[in-house]
């Protein structure tokens, strides 16, 4: 009875940091292709932010945008 219980609280946990884990990875969009080219300012993204993946933005525009983020009281995404 006892390992029962203890065999369904570690599938729930199983499940819970799957669950969390997969939110994280679909949050930073790392899994997705990069641009070349920055979607606000049209600058070429280097090769090495590229490969970070998800990457939309330019150093200086994501900047640009996270910092309005803050400004407004909101997540950084
Ligand atoms: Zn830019």
């Amino acid at each position: 009875m006892a390992a029962d219980i203890v065999d369904q609280a570690n599938s729930l946990a199983s499940i819970l940091n799957d669950t969390a884990l997969n939110a994280q990875i679909r949050k930073h969009r790392f899994h997705l292709p990069s641009l070349s080219k920055c979607k606000d300012c049209d600058d070429d993204i280097p090769k090495a932010r590229q490969a970070l993946g998800g990457v939309t933005r330019c150093v200086e525009c994501e900047g640009d945008v996270l910092q309005a983020r803050r400004q407004k009281g909101l997540p950084s995404e």
